[in-house]
């Protein structure tokens, strides 16, 4: 485990081991073999660990950074100086310039988008297919038409031909047909464009249908160690531990009530510690009263009462020797036990994903290494 060392003035933070960030990328390569290119996902501030640390960390000649926007793309430009950008959402028309003159790779749906980039010069093209995601791409009907008037433009250079994945980590049956399909359609594409390359895998389609992996892979979830699939949970390192320190111990009565809308009222009397971590710094509201932990001396403390914006309150009555300032863990381990972001997401409604992109900005990020 890395050392980390934080000023006892802090209130939270969150630990971000870049080692298993590395360790989680080699298994990416190892479930897809040497050939195809990995496209690290970083968007989202590297969901939530750090853009450009961890593009620091996984720079390599070949390695393709993926981020949803023209925005996201600059904060990593002077670390992923000699990297292929990817950006994987649309840009506005009033990007395309700039999106161009940083030879990002821009993601297109149809051949009209595409010729409006390269009015502004030569620009490299990730032409999306819709294959069944409902959201951008071209719809598969007309991907061979828009690509052949795309690919009659000057200055437009195919460098990819792409799709995405709607239920990769639910539904394998609907997967492997939408895969096949684009398969059999890129094939036909691929005609047209023949040095085009194919991609399709985000984290769930890598571990579930590696044998879809084409040239490019897209993982961003599992990067950071939390895996969409239960069983490959143990062969991913977490890479991220939010923490904190308890800033005031209190005792209650039996029949106090506890936090906004007295939705806990103590039964017995009862020992408290306010962790000054709440919503505003991304800790889901939506886990209150769910039985959701916080680990303190290596023991499971349960929240008690609504989750607020700065504060939430823990019932600390049967772990002993608790002090002021001690720390204590939201995400991550502690001694034998353990809360990673998929059951905190389980307990409060939503996915791994909403809950590391959440992560807020009071939450200072520390690094085991320098990337
Ligand atoms: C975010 C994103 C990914 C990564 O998805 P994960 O499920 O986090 O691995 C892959 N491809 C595209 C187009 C994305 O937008």
């Amino acid at each position: 485990m890395p050392i980390f060392s934080v000023p006892e003035s802090l209130r939270t933070w969150a630990e971000v081991d870049l080692g298993a960030i590395r360790a989680n990328h080699d298994f990416v390569r190892q479930r897809i073999g040497p050939s195809p290119t990995i496209l690290a996902v970083v968007k989202a501030n590297g969901y939530g660990h750090g853009a450009r640390e961890t593009v620091r960390t996984l720079a390599s000649p070949k390695t393709i950074f993926g981020v949803a926007n023209l925005h996201e793309a600059a904060e990593i430009q002077t670390v992923s100086d000699g990297n292929d950008v990817m950006l994987l959402g649309p840009c506005l028309p009033g990007e395309r310039r700039e999106a161009v003159r940083a030879n990002h790779i821009v993601t297109v749906s149809s051949a009209a988008e595409a010729e409006a980039f390269s009015r502004f010069g030569t620009v490299r093209i990730n032409f999306k297919i819709d294959t069944g995601m409902g959201r951008i791409g071209c719809w598969s009907d007309a991907a061979i038409s828009d690509l052949q008037s795309l690919h009659s433009v000057p200055g437009i250079e195919v460098h990819s031909i792409s799709t995405h994945l709607p239920s990769a980590d639910e539904d394998t049956a609907f997967t492997t047909k939408q895969l096949t399909s684009f398969t059999k359609l890129a094939r036909t594409l691929h005609e047209i464009a023949p040095t085009a390359k194919l991609h399709s895998l985000n984290s769930a389609g890598i571990l579930t249908l590696p044998e879809f992996a084409g040239d490019i892979v897209r993982p961003g979830l599992m990067l950071y160690g939390s895996s969409p699939i239960p069983i490959f949970s143990t062969a991913l390192r977490p890479a991220l531990a939010w923490k904190a320190r308890i800033v005031l111990l209190k005792d209650l009565p039996a029949g106090a009530g506890v936090s906004y809308g007295r939705t806990y009222i103590s039964s017995t009397p009862i020992r408290t510690a306010v962790i000054p971590v709440g919503y505003a710094d991304g800790y889901p509201r939506q886990a209150s009263g769910q039985g959701v932990g916080i680990l303190i001396h290596g023991k499971k403390c349960d929240i008690i009462g609504r989750i607020t914006m700065d504060q939430i309150v823990v019932n600390i009555t049967d772990v002993p020797d608790i002090k002021l300032g001690d720390v204590v863990t939201l995400i991550g381990n502690d001694g034998n036990m353990s809360i990673d972001a998929q059951e905190l997401a389980d307990k409060s409604g939503t996915i791994a994903w909403d809950i590391l992109t959440g992560i807020g900005r009071r939450v200072e990020r520390f690094y085991s290494e320098a990337p």
